[in-house]
């Protein structure tokens, strides 16, 4: 039987907007590219950014740095976490979570994930006596009730901090996705539902914080040429204590981002639109469980899991093999090795930890895929049928 074969590229991107480029360009020509390198009466791009990005959001700051990573440690940094402080911490995230915790000589505690592939609030419930703040990230896109996240932290004294590094544009119960905490971080890296390369936002409601993260960021006494910062005399209460940890964003990454911010919730349709092809696609797979989705969730799924739930570690490495084989690149995260990127607590040795079984069983069966705007929907529907048949092999054999 001739068998389908993908030929899609998994990490190839959309180019950007014309007007990103043209944008760019009239940048670039100005020579002007430092933030505060304006002309008398002119508006920075990045300071243009982040009123654009105060106007998606409804927060009332926004600031534009360097990376999502710096935006997570800037935001912890704020809140004057410092060294040896225990803070609250996913289980399952990306390594520059944990990362911007350890950057500031603080101690991550994980805790778990569940089969919804969200932080276990019951288990954030038992440890929240253990921290005075949560960085909570909505990894993959996956968003946790946040109603009653949010009970908990509060009735804990917990503040929170999200990472909305996959959340960008969703929405929980109508509440945009990093208005739930005190200060929420974006990146704007490549993988993520906005692309300029590198770069970051943070969004706070708190003037004194929003005050703090401008000076961190590396202003100077520059602030008031911010779009989206609280008005001097906040400033002047903090600029004389708060260090600078220079991760200003450029204009040029701001220019190539005004565009694409204007554009964001229709190409948040699209990769929805994606998503729920392979989700149709691989509804009903022997073997396979997919991820209930709550009707509180908006989500925007750039990417799509599923989990070969109790499955040998030996077969799910088959099924890996033989999707790739076809095209289909899956990342699997209970690989025994990591390669690539890591995902998982037991991977960041810096941070203590106890084994966590249910999380792990979680971890040992969950796959993964990129979907980029560059698939079509046919893409989503032959990559899903791929799957189903080699999982239908491997199912059978074992
Ligand atoms: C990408 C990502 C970040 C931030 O990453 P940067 O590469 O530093 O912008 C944070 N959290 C998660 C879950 C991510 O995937």
């Amino acid at each position: 039987m001739e068998r389908d074969v993908f030929t899609g590229n998994f990490t190839q991107q959309e180019p950007l907007p014309q007007a990103s480029v043209e944008a760019a360009l009239r940048v670039m020509q100005s020579g002007r590219l430092h933030r505060y390198n304006t002309a008398p009466g002119e508006v920075s791009e990045a300071a243009a950014l982040e009123a654009e990005f105060v106007a998606y959001t409804g927060a009332a700051y926004a600031l534009a740095v360097a990376s999502g990573g710096y935006a997570l440690a800037t935001a912890l940094r704020a809140l004057g976490v410092g060294p040896g402080e225990t803070v609250l911490t996913n289980a399952f995230t990306l390594a520059p979570v944990p990362g911007a915790i350890a950057s500031l000589g603080a101690v991550p505690v994980f805790v778990g994930v569940t089969e919804d592939l969200v932080i276990d609030l019951d288990d954030l419930a038992a440890k929240a006596a253990q921290a005075r703040v949560l960085l909570l990230s909505h990894m993959r896109g996956h968003i946790a009730d946040m109603d009653r996240l949010m009970q908990i932290a509060n009735a804990a004294g917990l503040i929170v901090v999200e990472d909305c590094a996959h959340t960008m544009g969703a929405r929980w119960n109508g509440v945009m996705s990093g208005r739930h905490g005190a200060i929420a971080a974006y990146s704007t890296q490549t993988y993520k539902h906005l692309n300029s390369g590198e770069g970051g936002l943070l969004i706070t409601d708190d003037a004194e914080l929003a005050a703090k993260m401008v000076m961190l960021s590396g202003s100077y006494m520059l602030y008031e040429r911010h779009g989206a910062a609280p008005g001097p005399a906040v400033f002047d209460a903090v600029k004389y204590d708060t260090p600078n940890v220079s991760g200003r964003m450029d204009n040029l990454r701001a220019a190539v981002l005004r565009p694409q911010l204007a554009d964001l919730d229709r190409q948040c349709a699209r990769w929805n639109e994606r998503y729920r092809a392979v989700e149709a696609g691989l509804t009903g797979t022997p073997g396979l469980t997919l991820i209930a989705r709550p009707e509180a969730e908006d989500y925007v799924m750039s990417s799509f899991q599923f989990l070969a739930l109790d499955w040998a570690g030996r077969e799910v490495a088959d099924l890996v093999a033989r999707t790739a084989r076809r095209g289909v690149e899956l990342k699997w995260f209970g690989a025994p090795e990591p390669s690539g990127f890591t995902s998982r607590y037991d991977s960041w040795r810096y941070a203590p930890s106890q084994p966590m079984p249910r999380t792990d069983r979680v971890l040992a069966g969950l796959l993964d895929l990129r979907l980029p705007l560059t698939f079509s929907l046919e893409d989503c529907a032959l990559i899903a049928r791929i799957i189903r048949e080699e999982a239908g092999a491997v199912f059978q054999a074992g």
